[in-house]
């Protein structure tokens, strides 16, 4: 397990992004030494927006960078649901708001996945126990009962004393730990672009986040980076399959999709000139997530649908947790890292299996969003904060 000098071996971290930075920051700051392995020329994240929600603001506090993330956040003073075919609020939650901020003790907040992590790479730029390395494409690894060793594509081989497979939706590492196949395909797909905020029409620029749900449909949108620019996703039904994060879109099939609804929301789709698309994708939750010294973080380990707006937060949780566990037992990682699975893998299933309905909350049609009005409509502020009570106010 020791290298030659005596020092213990370094933990390999599969994968630079919010998970895998996260993990690398929190088990440095616990004394473990850490390489980061990232597939790309660069770590760098895509150009679009990301909710967080109160929990993961505990998460960050417990590692000392709540404020950093904030630094560059906005804090919407509330989230509403709008009807995109008859332009009605559904549901208003105050965020800003000292009931909120009472019950949870934690802000909501809106930020680019760029400034967050940004935060996470000047913290392990500025951590001397943690390596960062680009065009680094893990292949394959073997566990053995001292470690890991790990090959790369270009054919070379990393020995480390334990193995952290945060390679995202179509991880590599989750092949070799869970063998589950390909992630499932849901159906929906989201189409991104960021504006600046002066072109935003002034009547639709709002400080809060907007969810316009429609037919099999809905919009999002909301300011970021202390409002200077302006975040949109609308996401729809489609057959179309492209893996990635970052594929180019085509605004016809967009068109097609929300025809007949709000001029709001159809003038907020018009300002957009280029737009990129994710196919979504989850699956079915499962605890098989260690197997000796190597484990899975993040959407690796418990890919789930946006609709929640909580697959980041619960990769930064999952980092914080797995750096507790690590440091109760840094002589037994595999022993750690059980321990670890034990403590998330409940909480995260149930944020998988709940975005899902959310999802068919969000895009009800007839019955079922008539339904979904009289459900929300009546809610007070104090009973939508108690609805998700579960997820904001852990772990
Ligand atoms: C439309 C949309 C909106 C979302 N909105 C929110 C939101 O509002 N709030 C929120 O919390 N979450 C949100 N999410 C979810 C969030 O983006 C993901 O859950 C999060 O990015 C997962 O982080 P990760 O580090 O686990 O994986 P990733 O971000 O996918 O990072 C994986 C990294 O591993 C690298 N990699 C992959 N394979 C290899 C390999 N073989 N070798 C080396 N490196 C490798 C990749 O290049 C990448 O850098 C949203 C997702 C979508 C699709």
């Amino acid at each position: 397990m020791a290298k030659g000098n005596g020092q213990p071996l370094p933990i390999v971290v599969v994968g630079g992004g919010i998970g895998g930075l996260a993990a690398a920051h929190a088990l440095a700051r616990k004394g473990f030494s850490v390489r980061v392995l990232e597939q790309a020329p660069e770590f760098r994240e895509i150009g679009a927006g990301i909710q967080l929600g109160p929990n993961v603001f505990r998460a960050l506090e417990k590692i000392g960078l709540k404020e950093a993330v904030l630094a560059d956040a906005h804090r919407p003073p509330a989230m509403e649901m709008r009807c995109a075919l008859s332009g009605q609020s559904v549901t208003r939650i105050p965020l800003e708001d000292p009931r909120f901020l009472s019950k949870f003790k934690q802000p909501y907040a809106v930020t680019h996945r760029h400034d967050l992590h940004m935060v996470f790479i000047d913290a392990c730029k500025n951590n001397n126990r943690i390596t960062l390395e680009n065009n680094r494409t893990v292949e394959d690894f073997v566990a053995d009962g001292d470690g890991v060793d790990v090959t790369l594509q270009s054919g070379e081989r990393i020995r480390g004393r334990a193995l952290i497979g945060c390679d995202g939706m179509w991880s590599k590492t989750r092949e070799k730990i869970v063998g589950d196949g390909k992630p499932l395909v849901s159906g929906h797909i989201a189409y991104r672009a960021v504006l600046k905020r002066e072109e935003v029409p002034a009547d639709l620029w709002s400080p809060d986040v907007i969810l316009w749900a429609g037919p099999r449909t809905h919009l999002v949108h909301y300011p970021l980076r202390r409002g200077e620019i302006y975040n949109l996703v609308a996401v729809f039904h489609s057959k179309r399959y492209v893996e990635g994060w970052n594929a180019e879109a085509d605004a016809s099939e967009l068109w097609a999709h929300f025809k007949g609804q709000r001029p709001e929301v159809l003038r907020m789709l018009e300002r957009i000139e280029t737009w990129r698309m994710w196919v979504l994708c989850d699956r079915e939750p499962v605890k098989e997530w260690s197997s000796g010294p190597a484990v899975l973080l993040g959407d690796a380990a418990h890919p789930m649908l946006q609709y929640l707006a909580q697959g980041a937060c619960m990769a930064i949780e999952d980092s914080v947790e797995l750096a507790e566990q690590a440091s109760a037992r840094p002589d037994n990682l595999p022993a750690a890292f059980g321990a670890y699975v034990e403590r998330r893998y409940l909480r995260t299933a149930r944020v998988q299996i709940m975005a899902r309905v959310y999802g068919d909350f969000y895009h009800a049609r007839g019955p079922a969003a008539e339904l979904r009005q009289q459900l929300l409509g009546p809610r007070t502020p104090e009973q939508s904060y108690e609805g998700i009570d579960w997820l904001y106010g852990g772990p």
